[in-house]
């Protein structure tokens, strides 16, 4: 049957149905919780870079409850914030990193880190990815945040074709509402997670299976 023309505001809007049973990201789920400083979220980034939701929520949960400005932060040794986050991956490179940044911020922008990109983008360990989650969650800047789902999903839509999540980010820049660069991520984390997974995506019972081109897509369930 041939599908209809992909229709963004649709497939939102079903999309934010489909995804209530399951939990938030890890990023907003911190961010309702308070965590939702600038800071706070640069750091809880870099703690999920390679880490599943489930550790990385608890991972920073625990460092944020000894310190989450960039003063305390930055009066904790890198062996105390290596044994603190020691759940997340590499955490043995990631606490330096963080330590790093949290006596930048403290040296250079009096202890607040400011809603700046290039701010962000000059901390070694963060990329686009956690500049724009970081920038978009605690600055309420529009920006698209674009992972590993995020990048599968809107390629197999057929919204936009792109090799990398690095294109897909500028397609998306060029294409997507600009209501919806925030929320993408926040949507099509979990909704990557239980229905568009990588293997065997859940195509019978998908809300967008009518418009969906399914590119790339081999075998469904
Ligand atoms: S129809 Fe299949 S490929 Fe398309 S979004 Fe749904 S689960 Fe993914």
């Amino acid at each position: 049957m041939p599908k209809k023309p992909f229709d963004i505001d649709q497939a939102i809007r079903r999309i934010r149905q489909a995804v209530k049973p399951w939990p938030k990201a890890a990023m907003f789920e911190l961010a309702e919780e308070g965590f939702d400083s600038a800071f706070e979220q640069l750091v809880a980034c870099i703690i999920s870079i390679r880490t599943y939701d489930e550790i990385t929520l608890p991972t920073a949960r625990r460092l944020f409850a000894r310190a989450h400005t960039p003063l305390a932060v930055s009066q904790l040794t890198v062996n105390e914030i290596e044994a603190l986050i020691r759940g997340s991956s590499f955490h043995e490179r990631k606490a330096p990193q963080i330590q790093a940044i949290a006596q930048r911020v403290v040296d250079e922008h009096n202890g607040t880190l400011p809603c700046d990109r290039e701010v962000l983008l000059s901390f070694a360990g963060v990329g686009p990815k956690c500049a724009n989650l970081a920038l978009g969650i605690a600055c309420d800047e529009p920006t698209i945040s674009v992972d590993v789902h995020v990048h599968r999903v809107t390629n197999r839509w057929g919204y936009v074709s792109a090799s990398t999540p690095e294109r897909t980010m500028a397609a998306l820049e060029a294409k997507l509402p600009r209501r919806y660069w925030i929320e993408i991520n926040r949507l099509l984390v979990p909704f990557g997670k239980h229905i568009c997974t990588g293997q065997l995506p859940h195509c019978s019972t998908c809300p967008v299976l009518d418009m969906c081109q399914q590119v790339g897509v081999t075998a469904q369930r």
